[in-house]
C-alpha cells in the first residue's frame, strides 16, 4: 500500500530518475514529477513510470486561460496520472472549467489547487497586489478550490489543522515540508516530521531530497511509513 507518501522526483533527466526507483515497488509510495523533470523528459516518461504502475502526481501547476487550462488537464489525465494540479489564484472560471474538463474520465485524476506557494512572504505578496496575510489568503483560495469542484489544495502542514477545520474530512491537503526526525532542512523554512503532519490533518506528504539524496532510499521510506503507523 503506497499511503499517504509521496516521493518528489525532483531529477534533472530520466535516468537518474529510473536509477532511483529501480528497487522501488508502487507499494511503497507514490511518485511525483515537477517541472524540473517534465521538461527534461516529457510526457513519455510520465507514461513509462504509469505503466510501471505507480501513482504519479504530476505537479506541473497549470496557470493560463480556461479554456487552455481545461485541454492540459484532458492531456495529464490521457497520460493515467493518479493527481494533479492547477493555481487556485486562476479564479474560478479556470478552476470550474479544469474540474469540468475531467468529468468525462472513468478514473479522473484528483485535481488539486496550489494556493500560495510556500516561497511567497507577506511582503512578496502585496507587492502582487494583495493586501492580505499569506494565510489569509490561503485560507480565501482553498474556499475558492472547494466551491469549484477541486479535491483539496497542495498547503504547507502548518496550514493543514485550520484548513482542516474549515473544509472537513474529505478535502485533501497535500503537504510539502516534510522532514523525518534528524534529516537535514534544507530551504524549507517551516518543517514538520510525518506523523505531526499527518496529526495536522495532511492526507498526502510530500518528501524530496531526505529520500532521494539518501544512500538508502527505501529504507527511509520504511522508516517513514513505520512512523505513520504509530498513532
Ligand atoms: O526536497 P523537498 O522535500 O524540500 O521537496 C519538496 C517538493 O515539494 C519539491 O518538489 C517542491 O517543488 C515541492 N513543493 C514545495 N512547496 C510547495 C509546493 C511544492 O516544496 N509549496
Amino acid at each position: 500500500m503506497a499511503g499517504m507518501l509521496i516521493v518528489a522526483l525532483d531529477f534533472p533527466n530520466e535516468k537518474l530518475a529510473l536509477d532511483f526507483i529501480d528497487p522501488l515497488s508502487p507499494e511503497d509510495c507514490i511518485l511525483k514529477v515537477g517541472l524540473q523533470l517534465y521538461v527534461a523528459e516529457g510526457p513519455r516518461l510520465v507514461k513509462k513510470l504509469v505503466d510501471k504502475g505507480f501513482k504519479i502526481f504530476l505537479d506541473l501547476k497549470f496557470h493560463d486561460i480556461p479554456n487552455t487550462v481545461a485541454g492540459a488537464c484532458k492531456s495529464a489525465a490521457d497520460l493515467g496520472v493518479w493527481m494533479i494540479n492547477v493555481h487556485a489564484s486562476g479564479g474560478p472560471v479556470m478552476l470550474e472549467a479544469a474540474a469540468n474538463s475531467l468529468e468525462s474520465y472513468q478514473s479522473p485524476p484528483i485535481l488539486i489547487g496550489v494556493t500560495v506557494l510556500t516561497s511567497m512572504n507577506s511582503e512578496q505578496l502585496t507587492s502582487t497586489g494583495i493586501q492580505i496575510t499569506p494565510k489569509q489568503q490561503v485560507n480565501n483560495l482553498a474556499s475558492l478550490c472547494a466551491n469549484s469542484g477541486l479535491a483539496g489544495v497542495v498547503c504547507s502542514a502548518q496550514e493543514a489543522l485550520s484548513l482542516r477545520e474549515q473544509q472537513g474530512r474529505e478535502f485533501v491537503l497535500v503537504t510539502p515540508g516534510i522532514r523525518p526526525e534528524g534529516s537535514a532542512s534544507g530551504d524549507q523554512q517551516r518543517i514538520m516530521t510525518p506523523l505531526q503532519a499527518k496529526l495536522a490533518g495532511s492526507s498526502y506528504l510530500v518528501v524530496g531530497r531526505p529520500i532521494t539524496e539518501a544512500s538508502d532510499p527505501l529504507s527511509v521510506i520504511r522508516s517513514i511509513q513505520q512512523s505513520l503507523e504509530t498513532d
